[in-house]
């Protein structure tokens, strides 16, 4: 009998579009797997000539937010904060026409 060896050839198959939900990383705050990260973008008020990218999340929970400091851990953040770095990018580095 090789019909298991098909089983999980479905299995995998029907499994793969859900993966990036099952992958959703941990919310720090409510401990579900919700976390949703948003945009990646450049801290223009950091000092000095390194550059500094804060990748923001949104848990769909409890809709808390979070920012990773160059991919390091996540630390809480705040929707106000999200929207003033998108306007930051923005006014920064307009979109090409
Ligand atoms: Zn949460």
């Amino acid at each position: 009998m090789k019909d298991w060896h098909w089983v999980l050839v479905f299995a995998s198959i029907l499994i793969t579009p859900f993966l990036p939900v099952l992958m959703k990383a941990k919310c720090p705050e409510c401990k579900k797997r919700k976390l949703n990260s948003l945009e990646t973008l450049r801290d223009f008020a950091a000092p000095g000539q390194e550059r500094i990218y804060n990748t923001f999340h949104r848990c769909d929970a409890c809709l808390a937010y979070f920012k990773q400091v160059n991919s390091k851990a996540l630390v809480a953040s705040s929707h106000d904060e999200y929207e003033a770095a998108v306007r930051e990018a923005q006014l920064r580095q307009p979109v090409a026409p």
